[in-house]
């Protein structure tokens, strides 16, 4: 089997505020090296690296918008986000849990920080990915996965301590509990220091991974906490090894070779289609929901 070599190693891009409780960093689309297709079927993805909020009694947060034609992926690793759409849905990621969100057809929802974690403050970690829809699914149906950790599929590895977290997609037979319409594997590899990792994804999979905590060495190159790797689709092995207790998310899917139309919180196909979804937004066709 051939390497799956590195194309890129990114460092986090300068942070930016989401309302005022999300403060990422947008490796993508946009960001060094890589444009709007570059990751497909993952469209974006946002950073919170590791902060500490201050305690406070009303809830940090983004407010009221719309989102249609793709899936949001929220994948909390400290603290815990609070969320309620225009359908009368609402929930809690806690941490370690995912909530795998298809805005399809549209919806209008909000996300914050949750009550008692706003309260007590401490530390806030997570991930937001845009997952693109395929032609043909982007007008399917809201829906939600709340896919909480102990869901997860969980692949063991020599040392016995380390494993894989499978969120969608399979790791050497093991499942991940999410559906996802196009194919994807998506990882969290929770390391302890010295464990290793053998990663078999098909080439033409765009590829990448993020050290969210610790540090490894990824095809024999050593990355830093809060870095991206970007993969070149030559081969289809990865190798990880920690170099102190470490998670690593990993993404890969297959490219979804279609054109791209996207506009603010709308991820189309062409350019009136995304004018469609602003005048639906304006007539009220995607709900109605109280900041
Ligand atoms: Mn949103």
């Amino acid at each position: 089997m051939n390497t799956k070599n590195i194309e890129h190693i990114l460092p986090p891009p300068a942070p930016h505020m989401v309302g005022d409780g999300f403060r990422v960093h947008s490796f993508f689309p946009g960001g060094r090296l890589i444009d709007k297709k570059r990751m497909s079927p993952f469209f974006l993805m946002d950073y919170g690296a590791k902060i500490e909020f201050n305690p406070s009694e009303e809830p940090r947060g983004v407010g009221v918008h719309p989102h249609a034609g793709f899936e949001t992926v929220t994948i909390a690793y400290h603290g815990r986000i609070a969320h309620h759409d225009s359908a009368g849905n609402s929930g809690i990621i806690g941490e370690g849990d995912v909530q795998w969100m298809t805005a399809g057809s549209g919806l209008l929802h909000k996300e914050y920080h949750e009550k008692e974690y706003s309260k007590t403050g401490g530390p806030f970690q997570m991930v937001q990915l845009w997952v693109n829809l395929p032609a043909k699914d982007k007008k399917t149906t809201p829906k939600y996965q709340e896919l909480t950790n102990q869901k997860m599929g969980r692949h063991s590895l020599t040392d016995g301590k380390s494993y894989i977290e499978v969120i969608a997609g399979t790791y050497q037979g093991t499942k991940g509990p999410a559906f996802t319409f196009t194919p994807m594997e998506v990882y969290n590899a929770r390391l302890q220091a010295s464990g290793r990792a053998t990663l078999t994804l098909p080439a033409h999979y765009n590829t990448g991974l993020l050290i969210i905590q610790g540090s490894a060495v990824i095809n024999g190159q050593d990355v830093a906490a809060d870095h991206f790797v970007l993969f070149k689709n030559d081969g289809e092995e990865i190798t990880l090894e920690a170099k102190e207790d470490s998670i690593i998310l990993v993404l890969s899917g297959e490219p979804i070779d279609e054109p791209i139309a996207a506009y603010g919180p709308f991820l189309m196909n062409t350019w009136p289609e995304v004018e469609q979804a602003i005048q639906d937004v304006n007539a009220g066709k995607f709900g109605y929901l109280e900041d």
